[in-house]
């Protein structure tokens, strides 16, 4: 045993080391990736340390360096080492984080982390919550709730009766919201063909006008509001307090997609882009993004223990619980699963409320940077400043093909390999996205980007901007 795991440690301390230096995109095409790792199904096994060897061999250039400081697609966020170090402990423990009688110190880990997750974003003590894999969960089991407490109200009980009959939903959103919405929605019975989405203001929040006008057409029926704490595209947040105001009049559920700008809550100097966001209904984010968690960290709260719970509670003769602790299967959708509070509650401890406000403005600080140093690169252009960590850049053409010049130095970018970035389509045009949300990000790490990207640009660089 001990061989094994000081083989896998030696190796995940050199992967580190060398991350750095490493190109940030991965090297190695699939096709490759499959020559060296598709070996036929042994008939017979062979030593661990050896398979180990090989997987690490035969995964090198397959393994995208997103855990670096340089890379900014997505938002994805790296590892903070006391996390990593917990993460290890955690498959090394090997709890059934299921309930309160198989991983007792886990449940204990997850109730203070829960009332210290609320501390620090800004939600009411008086929430439940639930340790899940990542955001799109989170939402969906926080729609789980809303979807209880809002047929409830109406006389429906769905967890026995099921949607076919029921009252039908409404979701109402604007066009900026993340896809993981549709699939809770989906998921969830709902359906996609009960969102309404709701004109936005010219900074891209949702229009309260609009969110007016579409609660009185929703009239009497069950509504949830859609808001975002943290637009994927430009980091903007809803008009919280407004929309909760009339939300709450139509007695609709508010529910908020913070996957990571619910963390701006533990910076005083952001924190004021949520004020009012405390009305909500229900909160879903990441601890796998700005707190930099390994992944399979998402964190729903409810303002409604009652319904979440009734969403989620079954009680078997096999797991009473032990009724003076939490048991964490009646607030998740899932019946085991790992003990994902020790990497939560050791990130926690590591870094502080200091340390977590610290990451969040240095990662907008450095956003800022990267969006106007790279606007101010001769064929650049900036499409939207970052309101925290987010922001979105494109690259002109002379022959006014910018979709086809922006993909294309976006790939030139990626194949350098010194930063990543990815593209999207934002209100019709191609962009390059601009995330920072990695602790490890350094401003050397933004001068070399900006330095790479300021030589793809270059007009003696062969068929730069004019591609
Ligand atoms: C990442 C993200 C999600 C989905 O989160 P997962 O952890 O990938 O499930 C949802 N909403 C927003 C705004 C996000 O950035």
């Amino acid at each position: 045993m001990s061989r094994i795991l000081a083989a896998a440690a030696a190796h995940a301390i050199r992967y580190l080391g060398t991350l750095p230096s490493r190109p940030v995109a991965a090297t190695a095409s699939i096709a490759e990736l499959r020559q060296r790792l598709r070996k036929p199904l042994p008939e017979n096994g062979m030593d661990g340390e050896a398979v180990i060897d090989e997987l690490v061999r035969d995964s090198e250039g397959g393994i995208m360096g997103s855990a670096s400081g340089r890379f900014f697609g997505w938002v994805i966020g790296g590892t903070l080492p006391a996390a990593l170090a917990a993460d290890w402990l955690t498959s090394t423990w090997d709890q059934n984080a299921a309930s309160n009688l198989t991983a007792p110190a886990e449940a204990v880990v997850e109730e203070v982390c829960g009332e210290w997750l609320k501390d620090l974003l800004g939600i009411p003590r008086s929430a439940s919550f639930a340790f899940v894999t990542g955001c799109q969960m989170a939402h969906t089991t926080a729609l789980a709730a809303a979807r209880h407490r809002l047929l409830r109200d109406r006389g429906w009980n769905v967890e026995k009766s099921g949607l076919a009959g029921a009252p039908r939903l409404t979701v109402l959103a604007t066009e900026s919201r993340h896809e993981s919405m549709m699939r809770s929605v989906r998921l969830l019975g709902i359906g996609t063909e009960a969102i309404r989405y709701v004109p936005i203001d010219a900074r891209g929040r949702m229009e309260i006008g609009g969110l007016e006008e579409a609660l009185r057409r929703a009239g009497a029926g069950p509504t949830i509001v859609w808001l975002q704490a943290g637009d994927l595209n430009t980091g903007i947040f809803d008009p919280f307090e407004q929309a909760c105001r009339l939300a709450r009049a139509a007695k609709a559920w508010v529910h908020i997609d913070g996957a990571f700008g619910l963390w701006a809550a533990a910076s005083p100097r952001y924190r004021h882009l949520l004020h009012g966001a405390e009305a909500a209904d229900s909160w879903a984010t990441d601890g796998h993004k700005w707190l930099n968690l390994p992944f399979d960290c998402g964190l729903a709260f409810a303002a409604h223990p009652l319904a979440h719970r009734a969403a989620f509670a079954q009680d078997t003769s096999y797991s009473i619980p032990r009724e003076e602790l939490r048991n964490q299967k009646d607030w998740n959708p899932e019946w085991s699963r790992r003990g994902r509070g020790f990497p939560a509650y050791t990130a926690i401890r590591a870094l502080g409320r200091s340390g977590i406000a610290a990451i969040v403005e240095r990662c907008c600080a450095q956003a800022d940077r990267l969006v106007k140093g790279i606007g101010a690169l001769p064929g650049a252009e900036i499409i939207a400043a970052p309101t925290i960590n987010q922001g979105l850049v494109r690259f002109l053409s002379k022959d006014g093909d910018h979709d086809r010049t922006t993909d294309a130095v976006i790939r030139r970018i990626q194949a350098k390999g010194v930063a990543w970035f990815g593209g999207a389509t934002w209100r019709g045009m191609r962009v390059m996205r601009v995330s920072v949300c990695n602790w490890q990000t350094t401003d050397h790490d933004i001068d070399a980007t900006l330095a790479s990207i300021a030589e793809i640009l270059a007009p003696a660089a062969p068929g730069a901007a004019a591609d």
